[in-house]
């Protein structure tokens, strides 16, 4: 069950007093969002508004809505990052999952010790806490297990969907990369990004995968993507419109390069990137998006629509260079 520190919140106010507050987080936790606010209004008599908007991590705070309901307070449930806040205004609240990993760990470190000596822990925000307790579990079954360090918003061994720095400080020195939770996305991300077998721990299932097949796929997917893109006499270029997602300085030296590639190119700007959306824009051929790394390799769309590795990889090709392993670095922006 997930269980969102509520404790923390309450102490906040009690300190900042404001007359107001937002609470905003990922969709599944909406219903638990609406019982913290309603106790808020209870026990303080103080507005408090719920950004029914998705916030997809620390990338996408919805400051803004916080900003136009006059909210004193935004706080962000559910992704831990290692900062608690941002200035005085926007609090990063826990909610972290109490599932047990010790079956499925158990069964992971019989099966995977004949194959692997060093191994390394790695997670997201909902089960960071559990890592001491599964690398005790792996220990006692033998393996030598090393927690890559964190850096910027990340703790230490965690990953954001598009961040893998604690991987890849330590890729050299491992064998195997073990995910703790039910998180393809981000099981993928680590394979993608460090090349090496990757396993997802799934603790509800009580089961545990070998994700590198399916990161194969994913991979494959976004070179086809990239080689459908040298075709395109005309690209689109979008800027996103999130406040952590921002990178207009990025767009345009990509427009700059394109530019001198004698690529015709167009600016574009969205808060949320659809196939919908774009299929308003006929004449574009392909699209560059620099907001969400993920999008375009977890997302359909009609035309392809490169993240900014894919898009250096499409330089490359233009410039009749070879691609590297585009997606074997530490942050995909
Ligand atoms: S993958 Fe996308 S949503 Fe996740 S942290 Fe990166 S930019 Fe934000």
């Amino acid at each position: 069950m997930i269980r969102i520190d509520d404790n923390k919140i309450f102490q906040i106010i009690e300190s900042n007093k404001p007359s107001s507050i937002a609470l905003n987080g990922p969709e599944p936790l909406l219903p638990k969002i609406q019982m913290v606010s309603d106790e808020i209004e209870k026990k303080y008599g103080i507005i408090s508004y719920i950004i029914g908007e998705r916030s997809w991590g620390s990338c996408d705070l919805n400051l803004q809505a916080a900003e136009m309901l006059n909210a004193d307070i935004l706080f962000n449930i559910g992704h831990t990052i290692a900062l608690d806040n941002f200035g005085n205004k926007v609090f990063m609240i826990n909610a972290f999952d109490d599932i047990s990993f010790e079956e499925v760990a158990s069964k992971c470190a019989d099966t995977l010790k004949s194959k692997f000596k060093n191994i390394s822990l790695v997670t997201d925000s909902q089960h960071i806490h559990q890592i001491p307790k599964v690398k005790e579990i792996f220990e006692e079954k033998g393996f030598s297990v090393v927690i890559g360090k964190g850096k910027g918003q990340l703790n230490d061994a965690q990953i954001f969907g598009c961040e893998f720095y604690p991987v890849h400080n330590i890729s050299n020195k491992i064998e195997a990369f073990i995910f703790l939770g039910q998180s393809r996305f981000h099981s993928i991300g680590v394979a993608l990004s460090t090349e090496k077998p990757t396993y997802m721990l799934d603790p509800y299932f009580e089961e545990f995968l070998s994700i590198n097949e399916e990161a194969e796929v994913v991979k494959k997917k976004s070179i086809l993507s990239i080689y459908k893109a040298l075709d395109a006499r005309k690209i689109g270029i979008i800027i996103g419109l999130k406040e952590g997602q921002f990178a207009k300085i990025k767009a345009l030296e990509i427009r700059k390069e394109l530019t001198k590639l004698k690529i015709e190119t167009q600016l574009l700007a969205f808060t949320e990137i659809s196939n919908e959306k774009l299929q308003n824009f006929k004449e574009i051929d392909a699209f560059i998006q620099v907001a969400c790394p993920r999008l375009g390799t977890d997302n359909y769309f009609s035309k392809p629509v490169l993240s900014t590795p894919q898009s250096v990889a499409l330089i490359k090709l233009l410039k009749k260079e070879p691609i590297e392993e585009f997606f074997k670095i530490q942050h995909w922006l």
